[in-house]
């Protein structure tokens, strides 16, 4: 519904009214149609670089996750910059006024840190300063190209190699109001092959602040959580206190009966904007209540 004439008063950041047929003399006037500024919750800046490149003949996730990876082996904090700033320019168009960067091509090439471990990240919060958008920086755990394995390939660059190590590295980096810093899992599969020695402290670490996970997101990614654990990947975040109402879960396609349950009785809030930047081999909702028909 539109009102031709509202008001609304701001206060921390937040809406603290809006009231339509209202307009006192102090008010700062907008004109036209005006909507809140949308926050895009879920974002992986570098893919914009494969929009257009990747939909042709046949494939599925996994073959296009190698032409994504073609993508994460080259980039470096320049050019990072240079990409996320016209992507961030891009979402600022669109009406975006705050991203979630889902990041996690933290390190070299060969995987070394660089001089400052956090350059990748601080490419990030410069181009969306640049942009003239907020960030909430998602720093992303990923430790193993699957259920333990190590990383291999592009994978090198995602990896701290513990859940404390990716802790010491973000604590070096200081949020402003308009660069929040926060964590994301990446998902059970970048998981080490015992999970609490990642859980645990990425839980510790993330007390009081927002938390970000792809959940679900494959049916292969259910198979080997529960041949690797013996639970789904919602009951193994569930049981190391992962899942609370600071947590928002994306993708979360592949989901049990009992997997749906789970975040509703934690309060987990689910992302509210479908990713700009995303292609369209990552759903972003259930599939099926049933595991089997997901694999349809
Ligand atoms: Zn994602």
């Amino acid at each position: 519904m539109c009102a031709t004439t509202c008001s609304s008063e701001v206060a921390d950041g937040r809406f603290a009214s809006v009231e339509p047929g209202t307009l006192s003399g102090a008010a700062e006037r907008l004109n036209g149609l005006t909507i809140p500024g949308l926050a895009n919750t879920h974002s992986h800046a570098f893919h914009r670089a494969l929009r257009g490149r990747t939909q042709h003949e046949r494939g599925s996730f996994w073959t296009w996750r190698e032409q994504m990876y073609s993508v994460a082996e080259r980039l470096d904090p320049d050019t990072y910059l240079a990409l996320a700033t016209a992507t961030f320019r891009e979402m600022v168009a669109a009406g975006i006024t705050c991203v979630g960067e889902f990041h996690y091509l933290h390190h070299q090439p060969d995987g070394r840190p660089y001089d400052d471990p956090n350059a990748m990240g601080l490419a990030l919060i410069e181009a969306a300063r640049v942009a003239g958008l907020r960030i909430t920086l998602l720093d992303t755990l990923y430790l193993s190209s699957g259920f333990g394995a190590p990383p291999e390939g592009a994978q090198v660059r995602y990896d701290d190699g513990s859940a404390d190590a990716r802790a010491s590295r973000v604590d070096a980096l200081t949020g402003t109001d308009c660069a929040l810093i926060a964590v994301a899992l990446h998902s059970v599969r970048a998981l080490p092959s015992v999970p609490a020695s990642a859980l645990t402290p990425l839980a510790n670490w993330a007390e009081g602040r927002p938390l970000h996970v792809h959940l679900s997101e494959q049916v292969a990614e259910n198979d080997g959580c529960m041949a690797a654990y013996g639970v789904t990947p919602t009951r193994l975040l569930a049981d190391h206190g992962l899942l609370g109402p600071l947590t928002s879960a994306v993708h979360a396609t592949h989901l049990t009966d009992e997997d749906i349950a789970l975040p509703g009785e934690a309060r987990v809030r689910p992302p509210s904007a479908r990713p700009p930047n995303a292609t369209s081999v990552t759903a972003s909702a259930p599939a099926a209540h049933s595991p089997t028909r997901a694999r349809a």
